[in-house]
């Protein structure tokens, strides 16, 4: 998909910038943080790299809008919003729960960006994850004919793909990479990450708690975009902090030493814990003396929760 267009839109920092840590915690690990989280404003990290191929996919298809699913705080349905204003889509964010007003950040960018909410009751919206037909007729009432569905999260194959050409454009900056570290919320980002990295290694580290389940999801959407599943990546679930979206003040220390230090902000609910991880595991030889590991910075802090 790399030399297939996309619409015309704003400038991206792309490649995004690599830069090197320097902390003796880290013990032997050299450690590199690549910078995703700068892309653009609006776009950051993870959520431009699963959005990338969808917009390719529906410019391609004549799609006019495009309607996708998340919780009240979703940040991807704030930046699927910022996607649309930027590459001329109409979009849809249905929305799990009640309406709150007034709306927080989140949904209040989303509309901002011209973003059409509406709202399906908790039981409906579970529902509509598993009935193509139901996600037919609320495309059919919101999106009209021309309708581009993108599901919770963004994370399908095309955005698996997207987080593998993250790999290749990391492999060429640092091609002596041994492992890559990332967040997961619902494993889009590794499985596309690690598919790209293979022979390398990837973590994945969950950030909700009972993430025993995301090792199928991540298998499940490596078969769907590459048809196959690599060995080479594992999940660690000891570093969610309570489950997601929660922080302690553990954590809370640990942003802001990193920022003292670094000049770098860690977003809580993903970067900062897949930091923690890092560090940790550079510490205790999960993450081996004399490698070279690179932190990938998937957003930015927003100061509101994400979803
Ligand atoms: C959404 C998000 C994630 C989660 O990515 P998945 O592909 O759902 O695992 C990670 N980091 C940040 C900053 C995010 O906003």
């Amino acid at each position: 998909m790399g030399a297939r267009a996309l619409p015309s839109g704003p400038p991206l920092l792309l490649p995004s910038p690599v830069v090197a840590v320097a902390d003796d915690r880290l013990r032997e690990v050299r450690l590199l943080l690549k910078r995703d989280d700068l892309i653009h404003p609006d776009l950051p990290g993870n959520k431009w790299r699963k959005l990338s191929g969808n917009l390719v996919t529906a410019a391609e298809r004549g799609a006019g809008t495009l309607l996708t699913f998340g919780g009240a705080f979703s940040s991807h349905i704030a930046a699927t919003a910022a996607a649309g204003h930027h590459f001329g889509f109409r979009t849809v964010g249905v929305v799990r729960g009640e309406e709150h007003l007034p709306l927080n950040p989140a949904l209040a960018g989303a509309v901002r960006h011209g973003m059409r909410l509406t709202y399906l009751d908790r039981t409906r919206y579970r529902a509509a994850r598993n009935d193509p037909a139901l996600v037919a007729a609320l495309a059919a009432e919101h999106g009209g004919p021309s309708c581009y569905v993108l599901p919770e999260g963004g994370s399908n194959a095309l955005a698996a793909e997207g987080c593998a050409e993250l790999a290749a454009e990391l492999v060429a900056q640092v091609p002596d990479v041994d492992v890559v570290c990332c967040p997961v919320g619902t494993g889009g980002t590794l499985a596309g990450l690690a598919a790209g990295l293979a022979p390398r290694r990837a973590i994945g580290v969950a950030v909700l708690k009972g993430a025993g389940f995301l090792t199928g999801d991540v298998s499940a959407l490596q078969r769907a975009a590459f048809g196959q599943v690599t060995t080479n990546w594992r999940i660690v679930e000891e570093f969610h902090f309570g489950g997601y979206a929660r922080r302690d003040a553990r954590l809370d220390a640990f942003v802001d030493d990193f920022a003292d230090r670094h000049g770098v902000v860690l977003d809580h609910v993903y970067v900062a814990k897949m930091m923690y991880a890092v560090f940790t595991m550079a510490a205790d030889g999960r993450i081996p003396p004399g490698s070279t590991a690179v932190a990938v910075v998937t957003g930015r802090c927003e100061g509101t929760s994400h979803s």
